[in-house]
């Protein structure tokens, strides 16, 4: 423990965000960070509490309390007060592949299991891993390491996401020659083409990328796995295949005039918003997508809210999210007592630039969309909203969110962004390689093993265990890697 009456002293602080009205003239990130002496303030209030539920990364529940990743909280914090950042990020590098990553994106599973949490505000250990990292690039202390000696093994990795980045990153260090195929463009999964810039900088995933092909990792882009190249040609040509594809085949919704112009899925929405934010080097916002429409964003989660900001960003008249759930509480009810990741409203950034914007929260409860209506050419002009109420299933007495006869509402809309969810992985993919899947379509192993149906080939991040979170894909990738490394050498030392 750094500074036993750290918690008493200091109150939580966090970095400046820059406001609603100067955010969304352009895609930055707006989180700034505290002073490096004001965030030695804030790592002093970890109190070292003895049972650091904030590493522990424990499944209660079903939802994961603590860092999946187990990184050493508590001590990262200690040295962060004590102002030795090299050994702070020399300790961070210990679990973590990318924490310029999760110190953007990640909820902070470990804050919520803070103890001091309990009676307080939690610990900012979000923003010190930040502190760490940023310091650790910004003093030339971040490499790739490398090994002296090759092993002579070849492993291919589909997909260059946080998960196949994380596997690439350790299989490279043990001297294994690695290559990353990607189907898009540009590497970086859904930190790319998923988490919109002002989240996440793309010049963030791209300082990586150089320190790991600098390291040897190859990466082979505008290559479709199943489509390009034949799973039989990688199997051939590597010792090893790891998928790492991602969950990318999105839920739809199956109202009548679904054909309409105007509609699409969020994922490709905001793919292709960066990517011409990208291609124009970022003198081109591409307002044409956006800009005087009411739009609706179907699915109330973390996907629709970047689609809210996009929106906002791109000029929309109008943003609607609509969630078929009712809305939650505000306060944790005794049913989800800490240290259980606490199931409250949050109001993210887009919802919060809405508000400022349009003056109300976008979000629409109990909600969803029963027919798309379009004009003589076949674009979108108006939706067809329906309020939904809990129903139980007299068979399986379940409890379902069905219609409620005489609520339609018939609202201007001339662009629909679906961000519904994800089914799993893509049938192309899994057919190609010929490995099983469960029947949520996640590529099938043994429980918390890497291994496919299939010799030599292994699975990682959302394709193994279903749309997840960027730390989750990080610590897949780190676990992945281990297990291919066994299998080749016949032990592991990563
Ligand atoms: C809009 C959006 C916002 C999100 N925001 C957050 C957030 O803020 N915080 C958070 O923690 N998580 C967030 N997530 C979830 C997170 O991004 C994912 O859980 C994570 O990226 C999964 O990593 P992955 O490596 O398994 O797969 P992905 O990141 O999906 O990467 C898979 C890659 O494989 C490539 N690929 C697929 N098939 C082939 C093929 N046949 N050949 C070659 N390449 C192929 C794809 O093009 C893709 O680049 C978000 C997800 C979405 C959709
Ligand atoms: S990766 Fe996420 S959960 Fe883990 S310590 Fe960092 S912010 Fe917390």
């Amino acid at each position: 423990m750094g500074k036993t009456s750290g918690f008493l002293d200091y109150e939580r602080a966090d970095g400046n965000v820059i406001c609603e009205s100067e955010r969304v003239k352009n895609f930055w990130e707006f989180h700034e960070r505290l002073s490096l002496k004001a965030q030695q303030n804030q790592a002093a209030r970890c109190m070292d509490c003895g049972i650091p539920f904030c590493q522990s990364g424990t499944m209660i529940s079903g939802m994961a309390s603590g860092c999946p990743l187990h990184n050493l909280v508590p001590e990262m914090n200690e040295l962060v007060y004590r102002g030795n950042m090299e050994e702070a990020y020399k300790r961070l590098s210990i679990t973590h592949s990318f924490p310029e990553f999760t110190s953007r994106v990640c909820p902070a599973l470990c804050e919520a299991a803070c103890t001091c949490g309990l009676g307080d505000s939690p610990v900012s250990t979000k923003e010190n891993e930040k502190a760490v990292i940023e310091y650790a690039y910004e003093n030339g202390l971040v490499s790739e390491p490398t090994s002296a000696t090759g092993t002579g093994k070849k492993v291919a990795i589909v997909g260059s996401g946080p998960s196949g980045l994380a596997a690439a990153s350790l299989l490279n260090r043990r001297g294994h020659e690695v290559t990353v195929y990607e189907r898009s463009d540009r590497v970086g999964g859904l930190l790319r083409y998923g988490i919109p810039n002002m989240k996440l900088d793309k010049s963030v995933i791209d300082r990586r990328i150089k320190l790991m092909e600098d390291a040897g990792v190859k990466f082979v882009v505008n290559t479709n796995v199943g489509k390009d190249i034949k799973p039989a040609t990688l199997m051939k040509e590597y010792d090893s295949v790891i998928l790492a594809c991602g969950a990318s085949n999105p839920r739809d919704i199956n109202a009548p005039g679904r054909d309409a112009k105007g509609i699409f899925f969020a994922v490709d929405f905001l793919h292709q918003v960066t990517k011409r934010l990208l291609d124009s080097e970022f003198n081109e916002f591409p307002y044409d997508l956006a800009k005087d429409k009411d739009v609706i964003v179907i699915g109330g989660g973390d996907t629709g809210n970047d689609c809210v900001g996009s929106c906002i960003r791109l000029g929309a008249k109008s943003v609607t999210q609509l969630e078929m759930m009712p809305k939650p509480s505000e306060e944790r009810l005794p049913s989800n007592p800490w240290p259980e990741w606490p199931r409250v409203l949050k109001t993210d950034y887009g919802q919060e630039e809405a508000i400022w914007k349009f003056g109300s929260d976008p979000r629409v409860y109990q909600t969803t969309v029963k027919e798309f209506k379009k004009d003589k050419k076949g674009n979108l002009k108006e939706v067809v909203l329906v309020s939904l109420k809990s129903e139980k299933d007299p068979k399986t007495g379940r409890f379902n969110m069905v219609p409620i006869e005489g609520s339609e509402k018939t609202v201007p809309c001339q662009l629909v962004l679906i961000a519904a969810g994800f089914l799993g992985s893509e049938k192309y993919v899994t057919d190609s390689f010929k490995v099983e899947v469960d029947a949520r379509t996640n590529v099938k192993t043994e429980k918390d093993k890497f291994k496919t149906s299939k010799d030599n080939i292994y699975v990682t991040g959302d394709m193994h265990r279903g749309q997840s979170l960027v730390v989750w894909a990080i610590a897949e990738g780190r676990n992945v890697a281990k297990e291919v490394d066994e299998a080749l050498m016949g032990y592991t030392n990563l």
